[in-house]
């Protein structure tokens, strides 16, 4: 398999959507295996040569999307995979399904930290830190989702195509350039590496286009540190929405799984259940708010597909045993 042909621009689709009209970077077509933003945050370690190396270390949830990514790109490199968590949920154990079961088939080692050795104050973030300083120069330790400076040259390739595109479908005025906002682009974040990066691209590179994201995995204030963490500089960071309907991240939510099928039924599109329904309540709110009211017509919008569809194999059939009647 030829490794550096995996990754090849992703197509953008326009759709419209409750009367607006949106354009869709398919970043869930970038390749079968190792797609959507975990691909491009990844992308430094598929392109770079690291001939010591044998073994790819990471952690985090059991059932995150960077699990089977990881795992595709260890399988692509031929390393194997050590990834640790603190616990995995009895209900999840057997399944071949899911980020989980496809991880494991692709071989991937999953590793239960002790549960004697995590506590409030040193997490598994910490532990797994630690740990990293004792690993051989054999083995490559990737932090929890990816969250590092790495994911910038990944990312800054997303951030150039969707530039690329505005400027072949000349979706930007010519006089006003640079000075306002011409095109906006809405993707939700978890750690918000890819938001970050993005809107960092686009202002050091003078395209005026605004990144907006909604904080699905912590609160505002939990995002904007991570962001502080990646860049200081305010003036790059992703400019933050929210939605007005409160919710758990990873917990079934019978709003988030009408919104899913209902996007499914208008744009044909299959979204992730964890973060795409978080994200478009926020969009779709925004745009009301913000343009149809006060009869402003809207710019470019551009939302990112990010993935993550092998983690709706495990929660479909959690949705359907716990809203039937849904089905
Ligand atoms: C990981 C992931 C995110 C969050 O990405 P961050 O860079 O951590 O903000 C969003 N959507 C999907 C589908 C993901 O897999």
């Amino acid at each position: 398999m030829k490794v550096s042909a995996a990754l090849s621009k992703s197509p953008i689709e326009k759709i419209s959507l409750d009367n607006h009209s949106i354009y869709i970077k398919r970043d869930d077509l970038l390749n079968p295996h190792f797609s959507g933003n975990k691909a491009r945050k990844f992308a430094y370690y598929l392109e770079h040569n690291s001939t010591s190396i044998t073994k790819l270390v990471s952690y985090g949830s059991i059932q995150a999307n960077s699990l089977y990514s990881l795992a595709a790109l260890a399988h692509l490199k031929g390393w194997q995979l050590d990834y640790y968590v603190s616990r995995i949920p009895d209900w999840l154990k057997d399944s071949t399904l899911g980020n989980y079961g496809q991880a494991l088939a692709l071989g991937a080692k999953i590793i239960v930290v002790d549960s004697s050795l995590l506590t409030d104050s040193n997490n598994l973030d910490g532990y797994m830190h630690q740990y990293a300083e004792t690993l051989p120069e054999t083995s490559l330790f990737i932090p929890e989702g990816g969250r590092s400076c790495h994911a910038s040259l990944g990312v800054y390739t997303l951030a150039k195509e969707i530039a690329d595109y505005c400027n072949t479908h000349k979706l930007f005025e010519k006089d006003t350039f640079a000075k306002t906002n011409q095109a906006q682009v809405m993707l939700p974040s978890g750690t918000g590496t890819t938001a970050l990066f993005l809107q960092t691209w686009f202002k050091e590179n003078n395209q005026p286009i605004k990144v907006l994201t909604c904080a699905c995995v912590g609160d505002d204030v939990y995002l904007k540190k991570q962001f502080n963490q990646l860049n200081p500089d305010q003036t790059q960071w992703p400019t933050i929405i929210s939605s007005r309907k409160k919710f758990h991240f990873g917990q079934l939510n019978k709003n988030h799984y009408l919104l899913w099928q209902h996007l499914l039924k208008e744009t044909g599109i299959e979204f992730d259940l964890l973060y795409d329904p978080i994200g478009w309540h926020c969009l779709l709110d925004y745009l009301s708010n913000n343009y149809a009211s006060n009869n402003n017509s809207t710019i470019p919008t551009f939302y990112i597909h990010q993935g993550g569809l092998v983690g709706n194999q495990t929660m479909l059939p959690r949705y359907q045993r716990k809203y039937p009647e849904l089905f």
